[in-house]
C-alpha cells in the first residue's frame, strides 16, 4: 500500500507533462516500498513472519530518516527532482506507518509516535501538493512574460 501511494503523490507530476513518464511515480512507489525491508534488518532474518512481529518500527522509519536518504542523494546526484520525489515517497510512507501504527518519528529523540489518522489523511493530500509547486513557478513565469 505504501507504495501505491508513493506512486499516486507522484502520478499528477507526470500527468500534467507532455511526454508522459511514469518513471517518477514508478521511483516513489520503489521507494516507498524499499522503506521496509528494514524490517528484515530489524529482525536479523530473510523470513516474512518474523519481519512483520518485530515489536517497534526501527528508525529508518522516521522523519529523521526521511530527510538524511535524500540529502544523501541530492549530494550524490546533484538532482533536485528526484531528491524531492525520495523524500515525498520516504516521508508520505513515514506518516502513513505513524497514522496507522505508530512510528519512532524523531529517531533518535523520540519513542513511538502515533498520528490521528486525519492529521495523516491531510499530510498526505498536502504532499500531494507540493508536486505541483514547480508547475506553478513555470506558469507564474509565463504569466510574467504575457505583461
Ligand atoms: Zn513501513
Amino acid at each position: 500500500m505504501d507504495g501505491i501511494i508513493g506512486f499516486l503523490i507522484v502520478l499528477p507530476y507526470s500527468l500534467i507533462n507532455r511526454p508522459i513518464k511514469l518513471k517518477f511515480p514508478l521511483l516513489a512507489m520503489a521507494v516507498a516500498m524499499l522503506l521496509d525491508l528494514d524490517h528484515f534488518a530489524a529482525a536479523h532474518s530473510f523470513s516474512i513472519s518474523d519481519a512483520i512481529s518485530i515489536e517497534a518500527y526501527p528508525g529508518t522509519h522516521s522523519l529523521t530518516m526521511a530527510v538524511i536518504f535524500p540529502s544523501i542523494i541530492y549530494v550524490w546526484k546533484h538532482n533536485f527532482r528526484v531528491t524531492w520525489i525520495v523524500f515525498l515517497a520516504l516521508l508520505s510512507h513515514v506518516i502513513r506507518d505513524a497514522g496507522l501504527w505508530g512510528v519512532p518519528l524523531f529517531f533518535p529523540f523520540s519513542s513511538t509516535i502515533k498520528l490521528p489518522y486525519g492529521l495523516y489523511l491531510l499530510v498526505i493530500l498536502a504532499l500531494q501538493q507540493t508536486i505541483f509547486y514547480e508547475r506553478r513557478q513555470h506558469v507564474r513565469h509565463f504569466l510574467q512574460l504575457c505583461k
